[in-house]
This record gives C-alpha cells, sequence and structure tokens, in this order.
C-alpha cells in the first residue's frame, strides 16, 4: 500500500490550504472528501442555471499588499481569482424597519470613519478611536501581520474584552454603537460575550478591502485542487472517512466508508475536533476532556434562501444589506421563532448572466430536530419527506414575504427560489447541528479560541474553522498555523510578504 507523507481528512479551505503549503514544500499529499464537490463552505450549486454560494459571500483584505492579498499571492490564487470589490464607500450598509437612513460601513479607515460621522458628527472622536483599537488588536495576531507566531493560536491580549461593551464605552450614540455592529452575523455575535478580537478581526478586513467572487466562490477551491496535483499531490472526491486506526498510540491507517484503507506518517483532520476524537479506533481523551469537547459552545446555525428573478426586476446591488426590525442590533444569539427573521444579510451575488436575491438568517438547530435523523447529500439525494418541505415552504413564504416588502420589484418576477436549512449545512460540511462557524467565542470560554493544532495523538493534526477563527481569512491564517510543525515558518513568512 502506497503511503503517504500526510493524509488530509476534508477539503474544506483549511484542508486545502494546508494540502497546498505541504505539497508545495515536497509533502506527499492525500486529501480525501466525503462529498462530490471539493471546497467544504466553499461549494457552489445551481438552480434555474444560475450559480449559488454555500458559504462564501465576500471576502476582505485582497487589495495587493494586504494580508489575504499576500498569502493567496503565495498559494497560487491571487492571479488566477476571478473577484468584483464592493462599493468603496459602504461594502455594507445597514438599515432598520421605519428608518429610510442607509448607513454605510465603508472601505478604507478615513474613509469609514467619515462615511458614519456625516450621520453622526458629535461621534467622529468616537469613530476615531475604534478605528484605532481594531488595527491595533490586529497587529496583536502575528498571522494577521505575517509574522510567525509564539504560540500554536492566534494569542492576543484582547480575548478577554467583550465587543459590546468596548464599543458603548466610547460611542455615546447608542444607534450608532449598534451600527458598529450591524454585520454581526458574520461572526454570529452575541452581546456581551463576543470578544472584540473576533469583531476586530473579521471586521478589519473587509474595512482594508471587500471582495465578491465573481460566479462562485468555489473557484478558490478549484484552483487550489489544480495546484496541489501539479505538486504531486492526490485528492479524491467521494471518500468519506470512517475511522482512523491507531497503532502504538500513533494514527497509521485510514479507513473509509467503502472499506479502502489509507497509509501515511503524518494526519490534518479538516473537521471538528470532537468528531475528530470520535473517528478514532481507540479512546484517547479522558473522560472529562472528551465531555468538555462535546459540550463546547456552537456558534447558532444559519437559513439561507436563494431567489433566482428575472434579471431587470432588481438592479444588481454592489454591497451587502443587513436590515433589522428594531435599532438593535445585536439579535442573531436570541433566536425566536415568532419575530424570525429579525436580521437578513441581503445581497447579490455577482454575476453577469443572472440575477439572484440572497437572504441569510439565523435559525436555531431545535427547529429542524424532528428531522435530525434524514440525511440528504449529493450523491445521495433522499428526501427529507413532506413535513420537512411544508416546514421549509413556510419559512421560505416569511422571509420572502419581508424580501418583497423591501424590494417591490421583484413581486411575480421570481423564477425559483430553493434554501438551505441547519440541516443542509450539517449533511454538506459535517458539522455539528449545522452550526455556521465552528465553536463560539465568547469571554466566558476563552480556552474555546485555543485549541492547540496538535490532537492528543501527536501525528493528527486541526485545521479549520474550529482552530482560532472562521471566515476565509481565519482559516487560511490557521492553515499556517497547523503547518508550522511541517516546514520552515521562517522562510515561508517571508516569501509570503515578499509574494
Ligand atoms: C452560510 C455561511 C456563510 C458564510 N459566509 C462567509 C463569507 O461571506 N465570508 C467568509 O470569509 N466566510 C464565510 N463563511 C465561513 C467560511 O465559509 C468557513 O469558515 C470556511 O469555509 C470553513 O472552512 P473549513 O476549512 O473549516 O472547512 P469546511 O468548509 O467546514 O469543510 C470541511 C470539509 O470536510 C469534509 N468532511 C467532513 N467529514 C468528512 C469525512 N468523514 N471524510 C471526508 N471528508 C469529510 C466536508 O465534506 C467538507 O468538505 C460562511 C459560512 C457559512 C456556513
Amino acid at each position: 500500500m502506497e503511503k503517504y507523507d500526510v493524509a488530509i481528512i476534508g477539503s474544506g479551505l483549511g484542508g486545502l490550504v494546508s494540502a497546498q503549503i505541504l505539497s508545495k514544500n515536497g509533502y506527499k499529499v492525500l486529501v480525501l472528501e466525503k462529498n462530490e464537490q471539493f471546497g467544504g463552505a466553499l461549494q457552489i450549486f445551481k438552480r434555474a442555471g444560475a450559480t449559488l454560494d454555500t458559504g462564501v459571500h465576500y471576502i476582505g483584505g485582497l487589495d495587493k499588499g494586504q494580508n489575504l492579498y499576500q498569502y493567496f499571492k503565495y498559494l497560487g490564487l491571487i492571479d488566477k481569482l476571478s473577484l468584483h470589490q464592493l462599493d468603496k464607500n459602504g461594502f455594507d450598509i445597514i438599515t432598520f424597519d421605519k428608518d429610510l437612513q442607509e448607513y454605510p460601513l465603508a472601505q478604507g479607515y478615513e474613509n469609514f470613519v467619515e462615511q458614519l460621522a456625516s450621520f453622526f458628527p458629535q461621534e467622529r472622536n468616537g469613530l476615531q478611536i475604534y478605528i484605532h483599537k481594531i488595527q491595533e488588536i490586529c497587529r496583536s495576531v502575528e498571522l494577521y501581520t505575517m509574522q510567525k507566531p509564539k504560540l500554536d493560536s492566534f494569542y492576543t491580549p484582547y480575548h478577554l474584552i467583550d465587543t459590546k461593551s468596548y464599543i458603548e464605552s466610547i460611542i455615546q450614540d447608542k444607534k450608532l454603537a449598534n451600527i458598529l455592529v450591524g454585520n454581526n452575523l458574520l461572526y454570529a455575535g452575541v452581546p456581551g460575550k463576543t470578544p472584540l478580537y473576533v469583531h476586530a478581526l473579521v471586521t478589519n478586513s473587509y474595512i482594508q478591502s471587500a471582495w465578491r467572487c465573481k460566479d462562485g466562490g468555489n473557484q478558490i477551491a478549484n484552483i487550489l485542487v489544480r495546484h496541489i496535483r501539479e505538486n504531486g499531490g492526490t485528492i479524491i472526491r467521494n471518500k468519506e472517512v470512517a475511522s482512523i486506526r491507531l497503532k502504538d498510540n500513533l494514527a497509521s491507517t485510514i479507513i473509509c466508508a467503502d472499506g479502502e484503507e489509507f497509509t501515511a506518517t503524518h494526519f490534518i483532520s479538516n473537521i471538528t475536533p470532537s468528531k475528530t476524537y470520535a473517528l478514532l479506533s481507540e479512546e484517547v481523551l479522558r473522560k472529562n476532556v472528551k465531555l468538555k469537547y462535546e459540550q463546547q459552545t456552537r456558534s447558532i446555525a444559519g437559513f439561507t434562501l436563494h431567489a433566482i428573478i428575472k434579471k431587470d426586476s432588481l438592479d444588481y446591488m454592489n454591497y451587502n444589506r443587513y436590515h433589522f426590525k428594531e435599532h438593535n442590533t445585536w439579535v442573531n444569539h436570541a433566536y425566536n421563532a415568532v419575530n424570525w427573521p429579525e436580521n437578513m444579510m441581503i445581497y447579490t451575488p455577482y454575476s453577469e448572466k443572472h440575477r439572484v436575491l440572497g437572504a441569510m438568517c439565523v435559525m436555531d438547530e431545535h427547529e429542524v430536530a424532528g428531522w435530525a435523523n434524514t440525511k440528504n447529500v449529493a450523491p445521495i439525494i433522499t428526501s427529507r419527506g413532506a413535513a420537512y418541505e411544508d416546514w421549509k415552504q413556510q419559512k421560505i413564504d416569511i422571509v420572502l414575504q419581508r424580501l418583497i416588502e423591501l424590494y417591490p420589484t421583484i413581486k411575480n418576477n421570481i423564477l425559483e427560489v430553493d434554501a438551505s436549512t441547519p440541516l443542509t449545512y450539517r449533511d454538506y460540511l459535517n458539522t455539528i447541528n449545522g452550526s455556521m462557524y465552528g465553536y463560539s467565542k465568547s469571554i466566558d470560554e476563552p480556552y474555546n479560541a485555543y485549541i492547540p493544532t496538535v490532537s492528543k495523538v501527536s501525528n493528527l493534526h486541526f485545521t479549520g474553522q474550529d482552530i482560532n477563527l472562521h471566515g476565509i481569512l481565519g482559516v487560511t491564517l490557521s492553515a499556517f498555523l497547523t503547518c508550522m510543525p511541517f516546514v520552515d515558518m521562517d522562510k515561508i513568512l517571508n516569501e509570503v510578504r515578499s509574494a
């Protein structure tokens, strides 16, 4: 049996970036993906001929010299990606029922302050303090500034400061304080809990520059897969890993659901740590540690509606709109089925050919608990049953009604509608209960942010959104952390900086 240097379970962004770094640096890598498509949350699907994204609506930090640009250049991505920059004066627009103003979050630090100060001139000083603070926090995370980390995590001295309290301590106007976190659906914000560093790392990258992938985020996965193969790597789809056999306390063999086996010297798991430990042939965790992993709080699940509409019925919007019922943007954590959706992220993906109106909202996993034992993931497409379809249609109707109120021209111009529910995300990504961003980061559970990349089995490593931070930027940086034990990271980061 062929033996690989490193076998990687899962081809999400973390798995692919790790495979690209390692294969570029001489390792013989193998990537095993359970789905038909590579990429995890980068996957796309088609309805009425239009390309729909699963989990990448916009990406930050991709202008020349910015951190993700440099990392993507090193990975061979940047020159091949087809991107479109969002509106510089408002990549995100925050709006409320009964308030005719559209409040922009703009690109560029000065521009960000100026755009909001035009609505809240008395808060200019607070906005300056805010914009300097988020930059200061980002500078404290070494990989964010392309420096070698001293620890096996995104350590920052700001992990015990909560976002809401901090912002309210520098901004007196309540509406503005809410607008500054108006896109907190991006990190499943929880008032009094979400650490300021999470808000800063995510928000800062979009303020630097904000981009959409033209015709789908799967291009990131496709380019990486091509490079990994060019580097001699093997990458196989429709290969679900069913277990990992241990020998002498080390991982030795992967056994797939179809019975095929693969051996390697090192292993990297792109799936959540508790599910990775469950794959091991022997128990390696003490009972209390196992329980800790299983009970760690996870970010809330999501529901996304995709409406394919006649192209001339709605103009393309070069921004994302976060719409709320009240002037309170901290609503995503307190899921309330009766008032749902209290917040929607509304967007039109960039496409020359089609017009899609998307709306992403949070949804509690308990909504779908009755169908938790159904499974519907390509290549095995099975119905979850009529009751589920009825329930889903009711939710679609609620969201669609809200969209028609906001965009009346789409009425009677809708060609097809579909929605992804927490079960869709659970089945396609193998996340627990369809949680959108993995372990939730909280000032009350700071250890959630410090899951080491090396597991309790010394040749089994972790990567992906559960390690440090979710999102395209967070997962990319974490993959570099995962690869630290294998490569000369000083040399690599030098290449990243000068790429
Ligand atoms: C709805 C939604 C919207 C989002 N929007 C944005 C956005 O606009 N911008 C942004 O930056 N980020 C966004 N994100 C977050 C971002 O997409 C994710 O954080 C990131 O893509 C996760 O990457 P990952 O490496 O953790 O792997 P995942 O994407 O979770 O992929 C894991 C892979 O492992 C595979 N796998 C699982 N189990 C097995 C097994 N047993 N055997 C083989 N393979 C297996 C899965 O099939 C999957 O392909 C969004 C996420 C969601 C859910």
